[in-house]
């Protein structure tokens, strides 16, 4: 036999629990932070949960400046953006507030301030995130609105490049906040939809890092926990947006399957950010749409997994139906569409897509080796619903 050899990373400081963003001036302070960049998105910026996260900052005397120029999948024109800001108002630090998109971008901001290469040269690629200039990272304090993207336990910033129209990970390990504030009672407004699109996002999360196959039995214990969470909270979650129980179990699962991930991905991912990069569509909507249809495409090599879950997660049906089942019936009463031809997507750029897929750095978690004409395949079995 021969014994395993893997790199494990555990995330930050999380505060968790309902009515901790008043802990957001000491959580900044804590980090190193004095005078914050704030970073979230226009329509977070006119919500009240935003107002008041920015009272508890003037209560404690902080100065912090709003910064909100940050679009749904942002771009690198709203990292610089932010970046110019950051310096013209001599901040030491971000506060990233909102999404998967404003977290990114915060973080990407913090990150770039101390950079003189651009952003692109930062790709999760091999060993790129050495080029980076470590003494120059700004301190970040994350705080999530949505439960889904669990970016605030994360070491990355997707973000897109508006240029080639594609969708890049920037990585680097200091990118990871310092302190987490994963406060549930911010989730409470989330509409149902963006509940159900954020909410499979964490599934999605789970799901790839359960069934990629390298060597990392801690996240796949975590990935398993995550996917009961939201099998327990999501309906509720949906149903009813102040249930706080299922809210906290969502934000809980949300950063369990970003800690989860480390173990890899695969292709519902591979193929999600290609067509997020090229139609704008929702991340975690993308993720649920593709899901069974890369579920289906990887079922010779995730059969025992699958068995395992069904039976974990005690599932009306056992195996990979009684999984893929649960899936189908989890997607249509969350509303979520079966294929991307409902999310306006048509088959014109799918050669591209396909081949934008097998180079994305998550298809070398996919359990059987994405080829072209896998995600081709997959692509199309999505569009059709066949
Ligand atoms: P999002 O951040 O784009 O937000 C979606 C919408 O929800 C926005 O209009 C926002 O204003 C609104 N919103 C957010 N919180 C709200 C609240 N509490 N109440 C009402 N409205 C609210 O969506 P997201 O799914 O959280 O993030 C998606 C982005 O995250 C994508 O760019 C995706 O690629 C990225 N992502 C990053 C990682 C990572 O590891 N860093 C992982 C997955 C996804």
């Amino acid at each position: 036999t021969t014994s395993p050899s893997a790199n494990w990373s555990y995330p930050t400081s999380i505060r968790f629990g309902a009515g901790r963003i008043k802990e957001l001036a000491r959580a900044a302070t804590a980090a190193g932070i004095s005078r914050p960049l704030f970073v979230t998105d226009p329509g977070l910026a006119g919500l009240p949960i935003t107002a008041a996260a920015l009272d508890v900052l003037k209560e404690a005397g902080m100065e912090a400046q709003l910064f909100s120029q940050v679009q749904p999948n942002p771009v690198s024109a709203n990292v610089a953006a932010g970046v110019a800001a950051y310096k013209a108002g001599g901040h030491d630090g971000v506060i990233a507030f909102g999404g998967g998109s404003a977290l990114d971008a915060g973080k990407c901001i913090a990150f770039m301030t101390g950079q003189t290469r651009p952003i692109w040269d930062f790709e999760d690629v091999g060993d790129w995130w050495k080029r980076a200039d470590a003494d120059g990272i700004a301190p970040i304090v994350a705080v999530p609105t949505t439960a889904g993207t669990g970016s605030e336990v994360g070491r990355a910033g997707v973000v897109t490049n508006e240029e080639t129209h594609t969708k890049k990970v920037i990585f680097h390990p200091l990118m990871l906040p310092k302190i987490v504030i994963c406060d549930p009672e911010l989730t409470v407004g989330m509409p149902p939809a963006i509940t159900a699109g954020t909410g499979m996002d964490a599934l999605a999360h789970c799901l790839e890092a359960y069934c990629a196959p390298s060597y990392h039995p801690m996240s796949e214990g975590i990935a398993i926990e995550g996917m009961r969470l939201v099998k327990e909270a999501l309906p509720r979650a949906y149903k009813d947006g102040s249930d706080i129980e299922a809210r906290a179990h969502m934000m809980s699962a949300a950063a369990m399957g970003a800690t989860a991930f480390q173990k890899g991905l695969g292709g519902i991912h591979a193929l999600s950010h290609p067509v997020g990069a090229l139609y704008n569509t929702h991340h975690g909507l993308t993720n649920a749409v593709f899901m069974p249809y890369v579920l289906v495409h990887n079922r010779s090599a995730i059969e025992g997994k699958m068995g395992r879950l069904a039976a974990f997660l005690e599932l009306p049906q056992t195996g990979f139906n009684g999984f893929l089942a649960w899936v189908m019936e989890m997607r249509s009463n969350l509303r979520i569409p079966n294929t991307i031809a409902e999310l306006g997507i048509d088959g014109e750029k799918a050669d591209l897509i396909a081949e934008m897929a097998v180079v994305d750095p998550t298809a070398g978690g996919n359990p059987i080796e994405l080829t072209t004409q896998g995600a081709r395949a997959i692509f199309d079995a999505a569009l059709t619903g066949k």
